[in-house]
């Protein structure tokens, strides 16, 4: 769907339940796609995701009282979401508005008030829960509609910021700051190379001629994302701890490859060695593939897809039997250049550098594989790498 017929699809909406929608405005949020850097946002590492073409839209209207409420066209079944001042509860609040209440609770915290609120109509054309940050889009969104319907002068990263700080402490999501960053940054044609410790970024050209980044969703339903991404934190943190009692580091991004395996025997524990190793090693190859990508050498670019993948499924053990089968299979076609799984994984999606006269083949030869062994089908999107943020 087009951009104008959302708009019409939620000024619809926002009549029906609403009432009038002259003088409403219409906002979008981009999801993201990570093409390599995987778990490093929250190690001090660098990651490298671009903004997708697909995302959150929303037709806003300020109210005359202090009330927010929310419709999502994606979740019809909650209804209108009511917050009043009374309603903000961090941690406990677990319906999907959630992540917008918990922006508007952040920046309450920074002490902006709203003395009147907003009605709020949604839609989102990511696919949700697969790693491609519809939650961010989500939180994006709505910083950058507080931005434009009440004034603020809150910068983008800052925004990307809040959008964190509301997904760790309102909704016990404990993510870095990557999704939230390649939303609000993004940057057509462009992915974004940033350093996670010092938010420090640059903009890397990808424009795709030959190649196309294909988007294979495993369409995995049940995931334990939650807990798992938690604790692979933790393990993170506790490497680090040890690590520094022997080297001067801040994060596990400091180290280079080599410093690593010199010290890695410090690591008693074998599970806590082989996280350490992932971000390590992950973070090094993240700094390689943008060299790569600014040398034109996707061949080198998509090795390093490959061997992220490998370190995701056997040292962070983040990956599942769906993601590794589209891979392997991936891997065996000539005309791919790389496949990895790309988000937080158990399922989600993976990301693949593909031949473009060559996408019907690819989709083909993955289906054929995975249908049969998984029992449903995958899908599929070609990835469009797109701006950020803006008003329709
Ligand atoms: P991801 O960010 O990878 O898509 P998450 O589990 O972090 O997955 O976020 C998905 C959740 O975000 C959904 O379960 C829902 O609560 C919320 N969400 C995302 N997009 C929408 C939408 N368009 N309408 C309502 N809720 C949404
Ligand atoms: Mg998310």
């Amino acid at each position: 769907m087009k951009d104008l017929e959302i708009k019409e699809k939620l000024k619809e909406k926002f009549r029906e339940l609403f009432g009038e929608c002259e003088n409403a405005r219409f906002f979008f949020a981009p999801g993201r796609v990570n093409l390599i850097g995987e778990h490093t946002d929250y190690n001090g590492g660098h990651v490298f995701p671009c903004a997708l073409s697909m995302g959150t839209y929303a037709c806003v209207k300020k109210r005359q009282d202090g009330l927010f409420r929310f419709y999502s066209m994606n979740v019809e079944s909650a209804g209108v979401i009511t917050a009043d001042e009374d309603s903000y509860k961090p941690l406990e609040d677990k319906q999907w508005a959630s992540y917008l209440k918990g922006v508007i609770w952040a920046f309450q915290k920074r002490g902006v008030s709203f003395p009147t609120g907003l009605d709020l109509v949604l839609y989102g054309n990511i696919p949700n829960g697969s790693g491609l940050s519809s939650s961010a889009s989500l939180e994006v969104l709505m910083g950058s509609i507080l931005k434009e319907m009440y004034g603020l002068s809150v910068s983008f990263p800052e925004i990307a910021l809040i959008g964190q700080y509301s997904e760790n402490n309102y909704n016990g999501m404990n993510c870095g700051i990557m999704d939230q960053f390649a939303s609000a940054m993004g940057k057509k044609d462009h992915a974004i190379f940033l350093d996670t410790a010092t938010l420090e970024f640059s903009y890397a050209p990808l424009v795709l001629t030959d190649y196309a980044l294909i988007i294979t969703n495993t369409n995995k339903k049940h995931k334990l994302i939650g807990s798992a991404y938690n604790d692979r934190r933790r393990e993170s943190e506790d490497a680090l701890k040890i690590l520094q009692k022997f080297a001067e580091i801040k994060t596990l991004g400091d180290l280079s490859d080599e410093e690593f395996f010199q010290l890695e025997e410090k690591l008693e524990d074998p599970i806590i060695r082989k996280r350490a190793k992932h971000a390590v090693l992950e973070n090094n190859r993240t700094i390689a593939a943008k060299k790569a990508l600014e040398e034109g050498n996707y061949h080198e670019f998509g090795r390093l897809m490959n061997l992220s993948h490998v370190s995701l499924r056997d040292d962070y053990e983040v990956s599942c039997e769906e993601s590794d089968l589209l891979c392997d299979t991936a891997w065996s076609l000539p005309y791919v250049l790389g496949s990895r799984m790309t988000g937080g994984g158990f399922g989600g999606c993976t990301v693949s550098l593909v031949k473009r006269d060559k996408i019907k083949d690819f989709e083909e030869e993955l289906q054929k594989v995975y249908e049969p062994k998984i029992g449903y089908r995958c899908s599929f999107y070609e990835a469009e790498i797109a701006d950020g943020p803006r008003e329709l």
